[in-house]
This record gives C-alpha cells, sequence and structure tokens, in this order.
C-alpha cells in the first residue's frame, strides 16, 4: 500500500512537474504572440524612432558611482536609432551637447554615433537590439521562450544563441504588462570591471506610430545606475530609407596612411629598483624589499597580465602585494581582476572604494578570466588624501587630487627618494601640435604639485607621450603654461 502510495504521488509529482513545463513553454509562445500583437511587430523587420535623448559615459564619469550627474550628462538634442531586425544591425546617431563643467571653456557640440553590425558578434554590442521591446519579443519567438508570473507581471524569458567569453548562456528577461506591452527588458553581460554586469532598459508610456506601439520614454541603466533616457516622438515601422538610416558617413581620411604599429612591451630601468612598463598604457613596478608595488593595472586583462609577467620578470621571486589604481575610470580598472587574482590588494581613492570593491566582488560567471576561476579574498582598500608605501628602503607616496573635473577619486604616486611623479590622464600636447588653450587638469594638477611641494625630476604618464620620451617636471610646467620654472 506504501509502496503504491509512492509510486503515485511520484506519478502525480512527474505529472505536475510536466504539465507546468507544458503549460509554460505553451503560454510563454502565447504570451509572446499576444504581446507581438499589441505591439504590431508581427510584420515588422525594421524600425526607426527619433526624439531627444541624454547619456553618460559610463565609467569614464567624474564620480563613479552616481554617473547621471548635470556636469555628466550630454544632451543628443535629435536622436534617431534604427534597428534592422532581419540582419541583426542597428544604428543610434544625433549631434550632441556635452555637459557645461564648472570653471571650464563651454564644450563643442559633438555627434553621437553607435553601429552595431552583424559581424559585431558580442553581447556587449547586440543586445542594444534585443533589449529593445521589438527585439525582445523577435528573440523571444525565435528561442524557445519561457515564461512565469512574479508579482503580478507575466516575465518571459529567453537565451540567445551567442555564449559569453566563459562559454555560458545569456538570458534576457522581459517584464510584459497588463496591456501585452513589454515593460522591462533586461540582461547581463560580461564586464572587466563589473563581472556580470546588469543592462535594464524600461519603456513606458507607449504611443501608436501607425500600427505599431512605441515606448515614448525609454530608459537604460547599467550596474543599477541610470545611464541613457530618450523622449520619442516619432517613429516609422519597416522605413522606406533603412539602408541610409543604417550608413554610417564616410570616416575621414586618414592623416599619414597606415595605422601606427601596436606599441612594444619594455622594461626599462628608470632607477634602482623602479621599472617603467610599456607597450599600452604605462605602468610602473617598484621593488619594495619583500614584495613589488604596481602603480596602475591597466586596461584590459591581456595588458595586466603582461604588466604582471613584466613586474615579476624585473623583480623576481617577489609577490606583487599591491596594485595602485590612479583612478577608476574603466580603462583604467579594467586590468585590475588579474592582480587580485594573482593575491595583490587594489589601493584606490577612498570615492572609488566601494564602486570597485562592488564590481570584484560580483559574479563573474559570464567573464571566464582568471579571478572568475580564483577564491581569492577581493581586497580593496581606500586611500584618503594621502597614503605612504614603506618597504626595503624606498617609499612610495599617494596622493589625492583635490579639484578635478576629470574624476573625484584621482590618485598620484610620487617617489621622494628618485623624485619621480607618476600620473593618469593629465595629458600633455604633442610635439607639433597647434597651440591651445592649457588644458585645465593640468592647471589643477600643478596646483596640487604646488599645495603638496612635490619636488620631482622625471614626470612618468600613464599615457605615453607621443613619441615616446622620457618627461620631465620642465615639460610638464611649460605644457601648464607656467614656463619651466
Ligand atoms: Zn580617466
Amino acid at each position: 500500500m506504501a509502496r503504491t502510495l509512492t509510486a503515485s504521488a511520484l506519478l502525480v509529482t512527474a505529472m505536475v512537474a510536466w504539465l507546468s513545463i507544458g503549460v509554460g513553454a505553451q503560454s510563454a509562445a502565447t504570451v509572446v504572440a499576444d504581446a507581438s500583437k499589441a505591439t504590431g511587430s508581427e510584420t515588422l523587420a525594421s524600425i526607426t524612432y527619433s526624439g531627444s535623448a541624454q547619456n553618460v559615459n559610463f565609467g569614464q564619469t567624474r564620480n563613479i558611482g552616481t554617473p547621471w550627474s548635470p556636469t555628466s550628462i550630454t544632451r543628443i538634442t535629435t536622436y534617431t536609432r534604427t534597428i534592422d531586425l532581419s540582419q541583426p544591425a542597428s544604428r543610434a546617431f544625433g549631434p550632441t551637447q556635452p555637459p557645461t563643467v564648472p570653471g571650464a571653456p563651454a564644450p563643442m557640440p559633438g555627434n553621437f554615433n553607435q553601429n552595431i553590425t552583424p559581424a559585431q558578434s558580442n553581447w556587449t554590442q547586440q543586445l542594444e537590439i534585443w533589449i529593445t521591446p521589438w527585439g525582445f519579443l523577435k528573440g523571444a519567438a525565435a528561442n524557445n521562450a519561457t515564461s512565469r508570473q512574479s508579482g503580478g507581471k507575466t516575465l518571459v524569458s529567453w537565451s540567445p544563441t551567442m555564449k559569453s567569453p566563459s562559454g555560458q548562456a545569456y538570458f534576457v528577461v522581459g517584464t510584459i504588462g497588463d496591456d501585452n506591452l513589454v515593460e522591462k527588458v533586461e540582461t547581463r553581460v560580461e564586464h572587466p570591471v563589473l563581472g556580470d554586469l546588469l543592462v535594464e532598459a524600461e519603456y513606458s508610456d507607449y504611443k501608436d506610430f501607425g500600427g505599431v506601439k512605441v515606448p515614448g520614454r525609454i530608459v537604460q541603466k547599467r550596474a543599477g545606475l541610470q545611464t541613457f533616457e530618450a523622449t520619442v516622438t516619432s517613429a516609422t515601422a519597416n522605413p522606406a530609407n533603412l539602408t541610409e538610416l543604417l550608413t554610417p558617413p564616410a570616416p575621414a581620411a586618414q592623416a599619414g596612411g597606415a595605422a601606427p604599429a601596436a606599441p612594444v612591451l619594455e622594461t626599462q630601468r628608470l632607477a634602482d629598483g623602479v621599472f617603467r612598463i610599456t607597450g599600452g598604457y604605462v605602468a610602473l613596478a617598484v621593488d619594495m624589499g619583500d614584495h613589488i608595488v604596481v602603480l596602475e593595472g591597466p586596461q584590459s586583462e591581456a595588458r595586466a597580465v603582461a604588466v604582471i609577467a613584466a613586474a615579476k620578470q624585473a623583480i623576481p621571486n617577489k609577490p606583487i602585494r599591491y596594485v595602485v589604481n590612479t583612478h577608476p575610470h574603466f580603462d583604467h580598472a579594467s586590468g585590475l581582476a588579474p592582480f587580485v587574482a594573482e593575491g595583490a590588494t587594489i589601493l584606490t581613492h577612498e570615492n572609488n572604494e566601494a564602486f570597485i570593491q562592488r564590481g570584484l566582488t560580483a559574479s563573474r560567471r559570464l567573464v571566464g578570466d582568471a579571478l572568475s576561476k580564483s577564491s581569492v579574498k577581493r581586497n580593496v582598500e581606500g586611500v584618503g588624501e594621502r597614503r605612504v608605501l614603506r618597504g626595503g628602503n624606498r617609499t612610495i607616496e599617494l596622493h589625492h587630487v583635490e579639484n578635478l573635473q576629470h574624476s573625484d577619486g584621482m590618485l598620484i604616486a610620487y617617489l621622494p627618494t628618485e623624485k619621480i611623479l607618476f600620473t593618469a590622464d593629465f595629458g600633455i600636447p604633442n610635439p607639433g601640435a597647434a597651440p591651445g588653450p592649457v588644458n585645465p587638469s593640468l592647471t589643477v594638477l600643478v596646483a596640487n604639485i604646488e599645495r603638496l611641494k612635490l619636488d620631482f625630476g622625471p614626470y612618468i604618464m600613464v599615457h605615453p607621450p607621443v613619441p615616446d620620451r622620457p618627461l620631465t617636471r620642465a615639460d610638464l610646467m611649460t605644457a601648464a603654461g607656467r614656463g619651466t620654472n
């Protein structure tokens, strides 16, 4: 009797499971079909829509953790996005008005341009197509979507055939409202700083444009932070001038012909135990007696791996205990993960500490880098106005650069014995460049150097001068319009 009951119970359980899968799959198809009908996208092969938009350059803003701020927002005064679902391809463009920054000259208008071609088979680009309402529904219809109820809403989920660098599936999850319109779509994409980065798009205020429903308001978020919004005022389904809309302007003719060769990695000895590593963004490796400090862990995983190898070759048999992050902009932070996997502690200004810590402790299921496979503890230490590292007979001073618009979490490094100053993003004009106004960042840097009374000779920049040559205090002062005093 007990056996029969158990068998019956198992059978019932199996049937319920089977039924719920079957019903779920069937209802997902119905949900997607109903939403496609409500949106008018059943016969949609392409769409173009226009309005106004605002965006921020995520990962490059003054405060890394609060990107959506008046001094970071660029207005795209006329914004047009076109999507060809059949290729798939997309292009967005429009004239821009960059933010006005207090104390800086009025910014020049520019142009927003984003081209996504079928050849760009990475999810970072492609997701811009598949998280739109029409892309989402088309993807759901073609990729065995599933659905479930959550909080009174219907969630539809599907995976594209494209896989992440680690070989894992991506997921696209859309929220369908009572009116069968797509309210929200989210996905995750691999990111060197933020791990499995959440990308969300919210759609509201739908309007009818010739039978196709188009959201009047679009908001995008990354890592939960707003990065884009648009107000859509016109739209056309299956535009006749699709090819024209998708074709970017011809690139400006290349002056000087062939592109310059990629820089070669070289390790140059600047002083006893101090090495400059070239071949990309410049890093310094410093011998601290029983360990190594690396200044800057740029700019990608590959570059960081090369810098780590060069540092260990120059200073053998010592661990890299610290990597100093000059500032958290993604081109300077995208090589931090390999240092963490090495067991190094990241030193960054305290304004960036929480953001970097959150990024490096996030799930890295999609990323598939060395850190994603490592259980090493993620150590991030915030630096205040000043921190001094000592080891062997060497000292490294880290100083916060005050009143800097480019980043509120910028550190510079000073080696008092060797009288070396190391900085990022305080660009010096190339020789032969047309004379122009002094870069306001240089003025701020010089004010900080004078405040801190830093007495240095060699001036080492993360962005090497072009052509690469040794720079000194005199070069910096000249570029800052201060003569050579
Ligand atoms: Zn920067």
